[in-house]
């Protein structure tokens, strides 16, 4: 926390400084945490008006037939290492090229092109709360993983931030079950390293080898929201077209609590580390479903 009166003598006695410090953090938002669900964070996060993440509900949203996700190389296995890194945020992965030096990359939905896989991390809750951004017919989960792309047009991450269609993100939600009877090797493998990345910086290798693929266990994709929005951490820049899967997993309780073990770079316990839904400002919110009015599935 910052002390209030350090911030007033500042003000008080450098009023120039001050200005400047003000016009740089506006910027730059270096430091920032999750203790207030980031109702304080500045810049675009505050003055956005196509903010993430939403409160998503059927009801609410467009059901147009949009072509699925498709998958490209995300069932060929990454090459090694992969190293899992506590930010300081999150648990991150980068995702490298595969065993066939291709970049695994989504196209589809309301994407215009590909989006390559950059990378993926994980928002979770603690013993008393759950940690998804998106909520799904009023229903918030236990963890929502990220696997964030770019528009294959821009150089890098940090080059397609600054355009509207520069990122594409697939949501995945997990629920606590009590014995989840579907075992997914990818995800387990990957959460598995938990322990050795308590501490902020710290890395741990996947042991083996994964596809990207095997991180979405058997998820079935034909059904998701999709809607135009932001990161949901500072800069929060208004550059992602978000896809979010109605489809929840099941996730064990034993590899839930090895998040709530993650510290900050302050070490605090690195637990909520979600952002609080943001204002809808009239969007259109996209659903997609293979189902008939039935609930069947037409196979699409
Ligand atoms: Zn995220």
């Amino acid at each position: 926390m910052q002390s209030p009166s350090v911030f007033h003598k500042l003000l008080l006695l450098l009023p120039l400084a001050y200005q400047h410090t003000s016009n740089d953090a506006e910027k730059h938002v270096t430091h920032w945490n999750y203790e207030l669900h980031g109702e304080n964070w500045g810049g675009t996060c505050s003055s956005g008006v196509r903010q993430s993440p939403l409160q998503l509900a059927v009801q609410k949203s467009l059901i147009v037939p949009l072509p699925r996700i498709l998958f490209g190389n995300y069932d060929v296995k990454l090459r090694a290492p992969l190293t899992l890194e506590n930010n300081g945020h999150s648990a991150h992965m980068d995702i490298p090229e595969t065993l066939n030096g291709k970049r695994p990359f989504i196209t589809g939905g309301l994407l215009n092109g590909r989006f390559i896989a950059e990378g993926f991390h994980f928002h979770w809750g603690s013993i008393n709360q759950r940690g998804s951004e998106h909520s799904i017919n009023k229903q918030r989960f236990d963890v929502e993983m990220h696997i964030v792309h770019r528009n294959a047009r821009y150089s890098d991450l940090t080059e397609a931030v600054k355009h509207k269609d520069g990122v594409a993100v697939l949501g995945v939600m997990f629920k606590v079950v009590k014995s989840p009877n579907r075992f997914f090797p990818g995800i387990n493998k990957v959460l598995s390293e938990l322990p050795k990345i308590t501490n902020y910086k710290q890395k741990a290798t996947i042991p083996g080898s994964i596809s990207l693929g095997q991180m979405l266990g058997d998820l079935n994709p034909r059904d998701f929201f999709t809607y135009r929005g932001s990161l949901t951490t500072p800069e929060c820049e208004e550059a992602v077209t978000w896809t979010v899967f109605s489809h929840v997993l099941p996730i064990s309780l034993s590899l839930v609590t090895k998040f709530w073990r993650l510290r900050d770079s302050e070490g605090h316990k690195l637990i909520n580390n979600f952002r609080f839904t943001q204002p809808r400002n009239g969007r259109p919110v996209y659903y997609r479903t293979g189902k008939d009015l039935s609930g069947a599935y037409l196979g699409k």
